[in-house]
């Protein structure tokens, strides 16, 4: 059933339930207030009587026989008297005696009392005529009719509003049907319209959002297919001319080809390698051991890497590694990893005999690791983008230097997998300071 017809159906049927519920106890507490009201505008006579009938029993040896003949001028015709089980021992209409007080009656009378025991029922007379009867009928009548009208222009209201309500619900939830078909059907164009601030329009919000963020990741996927097959085309179809050629030509590869093949190969393998890293980080299935490492010692075990690499290019290397440096909490292979990324990007974007600094230090909170170079720094528009997949500050340079543009990504998600955070600051033409800070080890953190 549709879930207007479902809304409006329960609104009805609350309101007729209650409506009945509704008639049913005021039909009573209406019959009871009655009753109430007739015996309090009675009291005061049976009050009177009570006494007289009271006296007579007294009299009589606590006994009721020959209580009919008892004559009550003024009264006479006023009052009904039974036993406790109903039996009728005075009316003003002798025929009557020894009859039953009828059912609907029995429970209405006053109970006459003496030293606290109930010895008879008595009755205002009028309770028998049928005047007194229809007069509540009526009233009962007249209470059930405004309830039922009552009722029945409620459920007119109700109706009304459940049917607004019910609209105001499902239109947008109509509207978000229709787009998550559309974007079923990879069509991303029109956002749902958000008509409320309630639970609502956050729900149209939030599936705005994630809409734009689903087409986001469409589009870097594309983007980062069309990128990857960029990059693999390039050394491929170096690799492919070079074999062409030698087979064409059927002469052995000379060894320039072959180093120029190996680095082709190399830098495939590069590629591969970051690409297996990048999915693995972003799958979350890179895992991170984090030991305690003596940075100083960890340090020199890939320095002479550097140290080779700057020579051969006339460069400056500057190692500044305080003296009383904490323990570096972090991954070890992953921390080479970032450090390395740093450094050969340093080399990379600077011209040879500039100079690369490293240093590492620490503050309240941080390991500090920073990355100095004198190179050929980074544009302000570009900044934004550098750390994301295959962005290159300028592409024209990139077969020049080698890189993929998965360098700096990679290198943010390792640091982010620490909890760490990677800054940069550049000025084109000055050089740039990449800058990477770890949280400092915590003894809780070993618990
Ligand atoms: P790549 O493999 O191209 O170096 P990265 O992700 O490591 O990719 O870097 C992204 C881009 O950021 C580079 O293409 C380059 O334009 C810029 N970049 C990174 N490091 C430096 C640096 N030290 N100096 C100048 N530009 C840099």
């Amino acid at each position: 059933m549709k879930l207007t017809r479902r809304i409006s159906l329960i609104l009805l049927l609350v309101v007729f339930f209650s409506g009945t519920l509704i008639a049913v106890l005021a039909t009573e507490s209406t019959s009871n207030a009655f009753d109430e009201y007739i015996n309090e505008s009675y009291n005061v006579m049976l009050g009177e009587w009570g006494k007289v009938f009271a006296s007579y029993y007294v009299q009589n040896d606590y006994q009721w026989q020959g209580v009919e003949r008892l004559f009550i001028v003024d009264l006479q015709s006023a009052v009904i008297l039974s036993d406790l089980s109903g039996q009728i021992l005075y009316h003003y209409d002798k025929d009557f005696i020894g009859e039953n007080i009828p059912l609907h009656l029995f429970r209405r009378g006053y109970p006459l009392q003496l030293n606290g025991e109930t010895i008879a029922i008595l009755y205002p007379a009028a309770l028998f005529s049928d005047t007194l009867l229809d007069l509540e009928k009526s009233f009962l009548q007249t209470t059930i009719f405004a309830v039922i009208k009552g009722t029945v222009f409620t459920s007119l209201f109700i109706l009304v509003i459940g049917l607004g309500l019910s609209v105001s619900i499902t239109t947008p939830l109509k509207d978000l049907i229709r787009a998550t078909k559309r974007m079923a059907r990879g069509k991303f164009d029109e956002p749902l319209p958000v008509y409320s601030n309630d639970e609502i329009g956050d729900l149209a919000r939030s599936f705005n959002t994630m809409a734009q963020e689903l087409e986001k990741g469409i589009e870097l996927r594309k983007q980062m297919t069309a990128d990857i097959s960029h990059e693999l085309r390039t050394p491929l179809t170096v690799l492919a001319n070079k074999l062409e050629m030698s087979l064409e030509q059927n002469r052995p590869l000379t060894t320039e080809d072959t180093v120029i093949l190996y680095d082709e190969v190399i830098r495939l393998r590069g590629l591969v390698n970051e690409l297996h890293d990048m999915s693995k980080l972003e799958a979350g299935h890179l895992s991170i051991e984090k030991t305690l490492i003596d940075f100083h010692q960890y340090f020199e075990e890939f320095f002479f890497l550097l140290e080779a690499e700057a020579e051969s290019r006339q460069m400056t290397l500057d190692i500044q590694l305080a003296e009383n440096l904490p323990v570096c909490y972090a991954d070890a292979k992953r921390l080479k990893q970032i450090v390395l990324n740093l450094v050969n990007n340093a080399f990379r974007y600077t011209p040879d005999g500039g100079k690369v600094t490293i240093k590492a230090d620490y503050d309240a909170d941080n390991f500090i690791i920073e990355v100095t170079d004198s190179g050929i720094g980074i544009a302000a528009e570009d900044l934004p983008y550098i750390f994301e997949r295959f962005y290159r500050a300028d592409r024209s340079r990139d077969r020049e230097t080698g890189g993929s543009g998965l360098g700096l990504a990679i290198t943010k998600a390792l640091v982010e997998a620490h909890n760490g955070i990677i800054t940069v600051v550049s000025e084109v033409d000055k050089g740039s300071v990449f800058t990477v800070k770890l949280p400092l080890w915590q003894e809780e953190q070993e618990a």
